[in-house]
């Protein structure tokens, strides 16, 4: 089942344009985010607004269709970050213009979805001069 354009809207509009992973803001990018599954469509998560996600595609190419990640501290296999379920601002900081895993599900996001690439910190500080970072 594909989302309907009324549900991406939704879920974009819910999202306030911000990538729901790494907080990156649509605005600045060419290519348009997209609408991802939390649970991956191929392990029968549905294509409802309480299971999609608005997502940069860094972050969604990162994420693939996974739902487990590994902590680099522990080497556990933790939860991914789910934000339909989890808060942000719980499991993440911001320093300077890197993201911080506060949480050992915050920590395997950050190294899993490749938060702080260098090209990601180029684009958080040109979102400073717009005004778009920090969120
Ligand atoms: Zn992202």
């Amino acid at each position: 089942m594909s989302v309907s354009g009324e549900t991406a809207r939704l879920v974009r509009q819910r999202a306030a344009d911000r990538c729901e992973y790494c907080l990156m803001h649509q605005s600045l990018q060419g290519a348009t985010f997209h609408v991802e599954h939390v649970v991956p469509r191929a392990k029968d998560g549905p294509s409802t607004a309480e299971n999609l996600a608005w997502s940069c595609p860094g972050c969604n190419l990162h994420k693939s269709d996974r739902t487990m990640v590994v902590d680099p501290q522990t080497g556990s296999g933790v939860p991914l970050f789910n934000p339909r379920n989890d808060i942000w601002q719980e499991h993440f900081s911001i320093r300077d213009f890197e993201i911080v895993g506060l949480t050992e599900i915050g920590r395997a996001a950050v190294v899993s979805l490749d938060f702080n690439h260098a090209r990601r910190i180029q684009i958080r500080k040109a979102e400073t001069l717009f005004g778009l970072f920090p969120p």
